[in-house]
Formats: C-alpha cells, sequence, structure tokens
C-alpha cells in the first residue's frame, strides 16, 4: 500500500494530501500536515461553494483526530478565508473537519457514538477532552444528522408524556412514535404552548395524518390534541 493511502486511512481523511506527519516532541503528540486536494480549494465554509480567495486568514492551525495508540494526533494545515457572496469573509471548508470545529468529522464520530453508549464523564476521560466539548461535539453532530433524518416521517401513532428533572422542579415534554418506540421530540416545559410547538413542527398536513395519541390524563394534552389531531383518537 503506498504511504499516502496508508497516512490517509489512518487519519480518516478524504481529498486531502498528507505531506509530513512527525511527532511533535515538545507537546508529546503527532501532527499530521495536510492540505486540501486542488478540487476542495478555495471553498466557503458554511455552503461549500467555491469562492475567491479574501486572505490568509489567522495563518496555520490545528485540529484534533482520533489517538494513534496512546499518543494524541493533530491535523495541521492553512486555513485561508474566502469570500463568499451570500456568506461574506469566511475561513475555508476543509473536509477532514465541520466548520468552526476543532476535531475531524471521525474525532466527532466517535464521540457522538460513545455518548449514546457510555456516560459523559467516561467519553470526556477516554478521548481526553472537556465536558462541554463532548455537548459542542453532540450538538454539530445532530445538526448534521437531522438533516438527513426526517423524524416525523410516517408517524401515526404517538404518545406525549412529560418527564421530570431537577428533583421534580423542571419538566419536559416528549413525543414518542408508537412504531418505532422512538423518541421523536422534546422540548422543556409542560403546557399548552409546549406541546403546541410540536404540532407547529409537525405541521397540519402531518397532524392529519396521526391516527392514535396515548398520553395520560392532563388537561393541557387533551386540548391541545383535540385542536390540532382532527383524525387521532386519544387513548390512556
Ligand atoms: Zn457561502
Amino acid at each position: 500500500m503506498r504511504s499516502l493511502t496508508l497516512w490517509r486511512t489512518l487519519l480518516g481523511v478524504d481529498k486531502t494530501v498528507v505531506e509530513d506527519v512527525d511527532l511533535d516532541l515538545v507537546a508529546g503528540v503527532f501532527v499530521a500536515s495536510v492540505r486540501l486536494t486542488r478540487s476542495m480549494r478555495n471553498r466557503c465554509g458554511s455552503c461549500q461553494k467555491r469562492c475567491p480567495r479574501y486572505d490568509e486568514g489567522a495563518g496555520r492551525r490545528r485540529w484534533r483526530g482520533l489517538d494513534f495508540g496512546s499518543t494524541r494526533v493533530f491535523l495541521e494545515a492553512d486555513a485561508p478565508r474566502v469570500s463568499c457572496r451570500e456568506h461574506g469573509v469566511i475561513v475555508a471548508a476543509v473536509p477532514w473537519a465541520r466548520h468552526q470545529a476543532g476535531h475531524t468529522r471521525h474525532f466527532d464520530s466517535y464521540v457522538a457514538w460513545l455518548a449514546t453508549q457510555t456516560s459523559k464523564t467516561a467519553a470526556t476521560q477516554l478521548m481526553r477532552i472537556a465536558w462541554r466539548t463532548v455537548g459542542a461535539i453532540i450538538t454539530r453532530v445532530w445538526a448534521d444528522t437531522e438533516e438527513l433524518h426526517d423524524p416525523f416521517a410516517g408517524l401515526t401513532r404517538i404518545g406525549i408524556d412529560e418527564v421530570s428533572f431537577k428533583r421534580g422542579r423542571k419538566f419536559l415534554t416528549v413525543v414518542v412514535d408508537h412504531d418505532s418506540g422512538r423518541l421523536v421530540w422534546a422540548a422543556p416545559g409542560q403546557d399548552r404552548a409546549t406541546l403546541g410547538a410540536f404540532f407547529d413542527a409537525l405541521g397540519a398536513e402531518r397532524s392529519a395524518l396521526i391516527t392514535h395519541v396515548s398520553a395520560d390524563g392532563a388537561a393541557w394534552i387533551a386540548s391541545v390534541v383535540a385542536a390540532r389531531c382532527p383524525n387521532a383518537v386519544r387513548c390512556a
């Protein structure tokens, strides 16, 4: 296997040229110097469209990648700015990381998966990242996932309930899909306005396709369901 392919695979990068991989003895980390392939250069960090180059930005920067064994890995590259017609002067896109992220897509995916399988504390210790970073990674991975996946698709039989947290002082309204068994929506609050926001997001057309709604006897749920789901049977 050519060493370039080998390094690309190890670093989890695509459309990227790996120029050099070195051990930074001071920091005790691997640093992979990379650059974009020609077709990926000068693209807007937000919309990915090709744009004229604006300037060199803040120069070279680093993105944390997945560890090699127990040694941390960073990708290092130029981070020029481009001038996008829609988004103005903006840091150019890189294929290995999300816009404004300090971690590679591979790293993000790994942490997001860990967050679904283990405690947040375990994820912070294993990945050597801050508590806040786990939250930021989940947020950006979810934003991408949400674009590809419609949680409301095919929704006909739902359950609505409230769950308390902070020792019963705060509440979330949650909606589950009885057919898939999945949580489809949740928001802070337990009142008509909160549940109304779910039906706003679902839209009138899809609300009309709901056939069954299970809920407890709460009057605020019953009144919103009666108003927004004309074809649904309410059940306990
Ligand atoms: Zn743009």
